[in-house]
């Protein structure tokens, strides 16, 4: 992979180490964007240091952005398209887990609202903005184990598991993610012709911030969500961002509106029969 990479929520979780693959897979740029820029800044410089001398002659730049805002995320594809000249892959990872956890009953509009506006509407700011200027752009040449290939541009969305299925007391975060798969599947069909893959990823539990967020640093909540995948644990990010980069390159050239769970069983899991 040759070309740029933007990342939002690169400052944590998924999205760090999405961007530190595509620094690791040859980039020669990559955009860590996050709404909190000085932690953006820390991951794309510890990228760098892991990395160490194979980022020769690659460039790292952190931006902030709040995804819920156009304004704020235009600005954040002009800045980029300023300093890099062009985005051919874009990992849109930023997003909110469940500040409250509580039913439909007692769920605060706020609350319900504030999820897809950073979940729902974050994920339509970017899609749009990214793939407008995709389209202005020269196609990239890739080259691959089977030749070269001309790649467009490629969109990653992070939905999750809970596009699928639901749990008790996240309506939010579950309404959400089901809207975000919606979202990439109908831009999948009206980016086709222009040539632009829109794909998305949907992981079930990782061992992230937002998990450790969520989980309040309790061992027997931590342990519970375990018991509930079938693998017994939680993934890392690298088991995530191993098929968002595949996703993102030439190798899945003909994937596009595809939903790809990365979740050790768990939506196939219906409990023991005894
Ligand atoms: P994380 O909390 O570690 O990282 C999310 C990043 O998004 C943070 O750096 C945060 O600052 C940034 N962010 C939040 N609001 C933003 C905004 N308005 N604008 C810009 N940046 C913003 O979370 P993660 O676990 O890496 O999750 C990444 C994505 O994967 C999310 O969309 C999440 O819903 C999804 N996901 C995570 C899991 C999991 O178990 N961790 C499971 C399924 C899906």
């Amino acid at each position: 992979m040759k070309g740029v990479a933007l990342v939002t929520g690169a400052a944590s979780g998924i999205g760090e180490d999405c961007a530190k693959s595509f620094l690791e897979e040859g980039c020669v740029g990559v955009i860590f964007a996050d709404i909190d820029l000085a932690r953006a800044e820390a991951a794309a410089k510890s990228a760098s240091a892991a990395l160490g001398s194979i980022t020769s002659g690659r460039t790292l730049a952190a931006l902030k952005v709040d995804v819920s805002d156009s304004t704020s995320v235009d600005s954040m594809v002009s800045k980029a398209v300023g300093i890099f000249g062009r985005i051919d892959y874009c990992v849109h990872s930023a997003g909110v887990g469940a500040q409250e956890s509580s039913s439909v009953l007692d769920m605060s509009s706020t609350e319900f609202e504030n999820s897809q506006a950073i979940n729902v509407r974050g994920s339509f700011n970017v899609i749009k903005a990214v793939s407008r200027q995709m389209i202005t752009q020269t196609p990239l040449t890739e080259t691959t184990r089977r030749g070269e290939k001309i790649s467009r541009g490629s969109i990653v969305a992070l939905a999750s598991a809970h596009s699928f299925m639901a749990t008790r007391n996240l309506s939010q975060y579950t309404t959400s993610k089901h809207a975000v798969l919606g979202l990439v599947r109908s831009a999948a069909l009206d980016l086709a012709t222009h040539g632009i893959r829109v794909n998305a990823v949907c992981p079930g539990w990782v061992d992230t911030p937002m998990v450790s967020k969520a989980t309040r640093g309790i061992p027997e909540i931590r342990t519970y969500i375990e018991k509930l995948v079938p693998f017994g644990r939680m993934a890392e990010t690298e088991e995530v961002s191993e098929v968002v980069l595949f996703l993102s390159s030439s190798r899945a050239s003909f994937v596009t509106g595809a939903a790809w769970v990365v979740d050790g069983g768990l939506t196939q899991e219906q409990g023991p029969i005894t």
